[in-house]
Formats: C-alpha cells, sequence, structure tokens
C-alpha cells in the first residue's frame, strides 16, 4: 500500500477547519498522487500537531481539504541549534535534511574563516527542511536561519545557551557533555576547519564544550549527523 501522503502547510489545522491548497500542492495532490474528492492525507503546519485531513474540493490549479481529526500532538524537538559552515550545494542540502530529520530546533548557517561560500538559499534550505519534516513524520520544521558571520553569532550569544564545539583537532580525544539539558547548540566547521584565531576563541568561551567526534576525521556533513546523534543520545529526546 502507498504510504499516505503528508503535507506541511502555512494554515490553522483546527478541527472542522477548511484549508485551502496552494496552486503547486493542489497539482501534487490530484494531478502527481491522482487522488479525488473524498481522499484522506495528513497535514502539519509546525504549530498545531499533526490531522488527517479530508479533500472537500479538488481543482487543477487548486482545492480544498477540511481537517477531520487530530492525529499526532506537536513534539517540537529539543532546544537544539545546528551552527554550520556551508558548503558545497548538495552536501548544504543535505545537512540541512539530516538537521531536520535528527531533530535540531533551528538551523543557523555560519560563515567562518575558511567558509568556502559566501551566499546561500536560505528559500531554497528552507524548503528542504520542509521536505523532510513531510517524509518522517515530523511535526515541526527548523527555521533555517540567514547566513551570519561566526564571530558575530558568537558576539551575541544568547545567555543560558551551551555550545558543543566539534573541533577536529581533538581528534582521538574523548567526548564528554555534561548533564546540562540545555539549550545548546552545535558547532561544525567547513571543509578547511577552524582557523587557530577560531579556535582560540571557542575554546576560551566560558559556554562552550569542546569535542571529539572520533578518532577519524570526519566530512562536514557527516560530523553534522554524528554530532546531532551524539547529543540526542547523550541529552537530548532519544533517551
Ligand atoms: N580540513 C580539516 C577537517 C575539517 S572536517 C582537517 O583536515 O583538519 C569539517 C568539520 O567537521 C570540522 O571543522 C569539525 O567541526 C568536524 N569534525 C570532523 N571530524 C571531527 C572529529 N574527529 N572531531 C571533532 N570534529 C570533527
Amino acid at each position: 500500500m502507498a504510504s499516505i501522503v503528508r503535507l506541511y502547510v502555512d494554515h490553522a489545522l483546527g478541527q472542522g477547519q477548511t484549508v485551502p491548497l496552494t496552486r503547486d500542492h493542489a497539482h501534487y495532490l490530484f494531478g502527481v498522487m491522482r487522488l479525488g474528492v473524498g481522499a484522506e492525507i495528513l497535514l502539519f503546519n509546525g504549530v498545531d500537531g499533526e490531522v488527517a485531513a479530508e479533500v472537500v474540493e479538488a481543482g487543477k490549479r487548486g482545492g480544498v481539504l477540511r481537517c477531520v481529526r487530530q492525529t499526532k500532538p506537536l513534539q517540537p524537538p529539543p532546544d537544539l541549534w545546528l551552527l554550520f559552515a556551508p558548503i558545497k550545494k548538495a552536501r548544504t542540502d543535505f545537512i540541512v535534511e539530516k538537521a531536520t530529520e535528527m531533530g535540531a530546533l533551528r538551523i543557523c548557517p555560519v560563515q567562518t574563516a575558511f567558509t568556502n561560500s559566501e551566499r546561500i538559499r536560505q528559500d531554497r534550505l528552507q524548503a528542504h527542511a520542509v521536505e523532510a519534516a513531510e517524509q518522517c513524520g515530523g511535526t515541526f520544521v527548523p527555521e533555517v536561519a540567514a547566513l551570519q558571520k561566526l564571530g558575530a553569532v558568537l558576539d551575541h550569544w544568547p545567555e543560558g545557551r551551551r555550545l558543543m564545539f566539534c573541533d577536529e583537532e581533538q581528534v582521538g580525544a574523548g567526548l564528554e557533555l555534561d548533564g546540562d539539558p540545555g539549550p545548546w547548540a552545535i558547532l561544525i566547521g567547513p571543509e578547511g576547519g577552524f582557523s587557530p584565531q577560531e579556535r582560540a576563541r571557542l575554546a576560551a568561551l566560558p559556554f562552550a564544550t569542546t569535542v571529539s567526534l572520533g578518532p577519524r576525521i570526519l566530512r562536514a556533513d557527516t560530523a553534522a549527523v554524528a554530532a546531532l546523534t551524539l547529543w540526542q543520545t547523550a541529552l537530548g529526546d532519544w533517551r
């Protein structure tokens, strides 16, 4: 049996609420998936949990759904941000997709001394997060923030948030995260790693904990998934 369609919509999802469809969603549901009036799909909006909704109008360019019942409450991830230096396009897309699946609350691209890319397509990355949430059964979509300089992010660091600084120079050292349940952020560097100045500043920050991700140097996209896994297992919602 084909799995039931799940869509993220930017619309309130109370019981009995009707939800107008965008042209793209109408095309997908009625053109691609060949659904018709009476079919049931799942909707979430990042706020109201997940609801089952029934097609009440189906057209080529639009349509209407009606929310029937809630199927899941909102399950937001722990208060964990992923800070990462954007790399090549496909690998950056991968990081956003995986961070959504692994349960990050916010995804923050940061420009570091050795960051290869100066620009990101924030809207495209946000669309990847939406798609990943649709696909993994999540009820929450992490916000993809605008690209900021690492230095500026550290200058305006929110009080009380800890930082798990993944430093490739710690390769082979242990991993020690104390039991502080958060809020936290993970920091992953670019392909070129961190500059000595960045490393010195990060190591001296009172809210930062320097960690190793094992005895081998990981690519940045692998490192992001590994760090999220470690954090989720030690302090997050996998426990
Ligand atoms: N070019 C660098 C490696 C960068 S790897 C070098 O050869 O040293 C990209 C990022 O992944 C790093 O900045 C770090 O944040 C993370 N990373 C990769 N392997 C790691 C490890 N074993 N321990 C901690 N962080 C690691």
